[in-house]
C-alpha cells in the first residue's frame, strides 16, 4: 500500500474538491450488475422473439458441420460482425442488459487513473507512456482515467501520453469516439495499424484497434476491466470415460432450438486444456485469455509498464458459471443468440499461469479491498461534503454501496495486476535483503499478495 499520507496528497491533487462527471447519475438498480453466482445460465428467454438471425446462421451452420464448441458458439454470439451481440447490440448501462463499475460511478476509474499515476511515479516518471484499454465498452471509464490525468496536468507535463483502445464492435467504437472525442474521428489513418484516430476532448490523442498486436510496442499501462469475462470459453466435463468437451447443437425434440451435448470421444481440447492434476469434474478454459496475457506479459518484459485486470473470477476453484443477462435479467445462454450478454467467470489462476513467469503478479484481491486501499473513502467524503443537495447525497451512498458492499460488487470482482520483476524485486535483493524496502509498494495491493 502507499502510504496514507502520500496517496492523500496524490487524490487531492488528483481529484481535490473537483469535478463530478454527470449529475445527477441513475440509480443502478441492485439486479444490474452480473452477479457472480453461477446458475449454468439456464434462466427462461424473455422478449418477443427467440428466433434471431443469429440463430437461423447458427441452425445452417449446425446442419451442416454437426455441434460447434462452447467457444465458438460464444465467438459467433457476441462478436460475429454481422449479428454478433456486441457487434450490434453492446448493450452496456442502464438502458443497456448490464451495468459495469465505471457506469455506476466515477469514482473507480478515477482511483483506476491514480493507480497509472502513481506507478508512473514509482517507475521513476517515463518520458511516455500509453494507457492501452482493452474492450473500454462506452469509454466511461477511459473518460474518468482521463479527467484525473487532466487534473494532474502539471505534473504529467514532460509526459507523451496517448491512449490506445482496442475494441471489436464498430457500434461500441463509435459510442467511444463520441464520449472521448466528441466524435471527430478519423477512419482507417494512413499513418497507423489503428482503424480511427481522433483527440480527446483534454488534447490526448486516442487511437482504435482490433488486435492487441496492432497497438505499437513502448513503456505501456495496460486496463481490461470486465474484458477477459466476454471471451470465449471451453467447457469440459468428467465422465465415466474421461473427459469430454461440452458442445452446442440442434435439439432434435424442438426444431430450431440449441442444447448443450457431450463430445463422444475427447476433443483436441481437452487433451491440451485439462491438467493432469485437475480435481473439479467441470471445468471452464479460456484460451483467447490465455494468449493476450501472454502478449500482455511478453510486452511488460520488454517494454515495462503495468496491467491491470479488474473482473469477476476465481482461482481455479469454480466449475460451471457460463451464464447469459438481458435487460439486466438472467438469460438461457442457448436462446436468442446476439440478443444477450454472454459470460463466463474468469480463472485468476489460469491468467497467471500464462504469464509464464514474464511477469510477477499480484492479486486476485477483492475490489472493496483494492478500492480501500485506494483511497475510495476519502474520496467519497470529498463528494459528499461538496454535494448540496439530498438526491446527489444518496446517489453517492447508493454507488458507493453497489461497489464496495461484498454482497453486490465488493466480494466478486477481483483486481489482478502484472508488473516487471524489477518493480518488487531489487535488483541486489540477494546482497540486501533489506533494501526491498526501497521498493516503492503498489498502490491497491497488500505485500502478502505476491506471487
Ligand atoms: N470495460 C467496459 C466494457 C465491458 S463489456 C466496462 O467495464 O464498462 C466488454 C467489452 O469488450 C466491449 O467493449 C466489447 O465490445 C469488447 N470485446 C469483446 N470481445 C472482444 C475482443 N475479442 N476483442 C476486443 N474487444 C472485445
Amino acid at each position: 500500500m502507499v502510504p496514507l499520507a502520500a496517496r492523500r496528497a496524490l487524490l487531492a491533487a488528483a481529484l481535490g474538491s473537483a469535478g463530478r462527471r454527470r449529475l445527477p447519475r441513475h440509480h443502478a438498480p441492485a439486479a444490474a450488475s452480473r452477479p457472480a453466482s453461477s446458475t449454468g445460465g439456464r434462466a427462461e428467454a424473455e422478449g418477443p422473439s427467440r428466433d434471431t438471425a443469429m440463430l437461423r446462421h447458427l441452425l445452417l451452420k449446425l446442419r451442416a458441420t454437426g455441434p460447434v464448441t462452447v467457444a465458438e458458439y460464444m465467438r459467433e454470439a457476441l462478436t460475429n460482425p454481422g449479428q454478433g451481440y456486441y457487434t450490434r447490440r453492446g448493450g452496456i448501462g442502464e438502458s443497456g442488459d448490464f451495468v459495469t463499475s465505471p457506469e455506476i460511478s466515477q469514482v473507480f476509474g478515477e482511483l483506476i487513473g491514480i493507480w497509472y499515476i502513481s506507478e508512473w511515479i514509482a517507475t521513476g516518471k517515463p518520458k511516455a507512456f500509453q494507457l492501452v484499454e482493452l474492450g473500454p465498452g462506452r469509454g466511461t471509464l477511459t473518460d474518468d482515467i482521463l479527467r484525473v490525468f487532466n487534473q494532474l496536468a502539471s505534473l504529467l507535463s514532460k509526459c507523451d501520453v496517448s491512449i490506445h483502445l482496442v475494441e471489436v464492435s464498430p457500434k461500441l467504437s463509435e459510442t467511444q469516439a463520441l464520449m472521448l472525442t466528441g466524435g471527430k474521428v478519423q477512419s482507417n489513418p494512413e499513418d497507423k495499424s489503428a482503424y480511427m484516430k481522433g483527440i480527446s476532448k483534454t488534447g490526448i490523442p486516442i487511437f482504435w484497434y482490433r488486435d492487441i498486436q496492432d497497438v505499437p510496442p513502448g513503456y505501456s499501462f495496460y486496463l481490461a476491466h470486465e474484458f477477459f469475462d466476454a471471451l470465449p470459453i471451453h467447457k469440459f466435463q468428467r465422465t465415466e470415460k474421461g473427459w469430454r468437451e461440452v458442445l452446442v447443437d440442434i435439439d432434435p425434440e424442438v426444431p430450431d432450438q440449441l442444447r448443450f451435448v457431450l463430445s463422444p470421444s475427447s476433443t483436441p481440447a481437452t487433451e491440451n486444456f485439462i491438467q493432469p492434476e485437475e480435481r473439479r469434474d467441470h471445468v471452464e478454459v479460456c484460451p483467447e485469455a490465455g494468449v493476450i496475457i501472454q502478449r500482455l506479459a511478453c510486452r511488460i518484459e520488454k517494454d515495462g509498464g503495468a496491467a491491470l485486470v479488474a473482473d469477476y473470477g476465481h482461482d481455479g476453484t469454480k466449475t460451471d458459471t457460463f451464464r447469459g443477462f438481458r435487460n439486466h435479467k438472467l438469460h438461457d445462454v442457448l436462446s436468442a443468440p446476439g440478443t444477450a450478454d454472454l459470460t463466463a467467470d474468469v480463472d485468476f489462476s489460469y491468467l497467471r499461469k500464462m504469464t509464464q513467469g514474464r511477469t510477477a503478479t499480484l492479486g486476485p484481491i477483492k475490489q472493496r479491498e483494492f478500492l480501500k486501499n485506494m483511497g475510495i473513502d476519502l474520496r467519497l467524503q470529498v463528494l459528499l461534503q461538496n454535494s448540496c443537495d439530498s438526491a446527489t447525497h444518496q446517489q453517492l451512498l447508493h454507488s458507493y454501496d453497489m461497489l464496495m458492499n461484498p454482497e453486490k460488487m465488493g466480494d466478486c470482482f477481483n483486481f489482478f495486476a502484472l508488473l516487471p520483476h524489477h518493480r518488487l524485486e531489487h535488483p541486489d535483493k540477494k546482497r540486501k535483503p533489506e533494501s526491498k524496502s526501497a521498493l516503492p509498494p503498489v498502490a491497491g495491493f497488500g505485500e502478502l499478495l505476491v506471487q
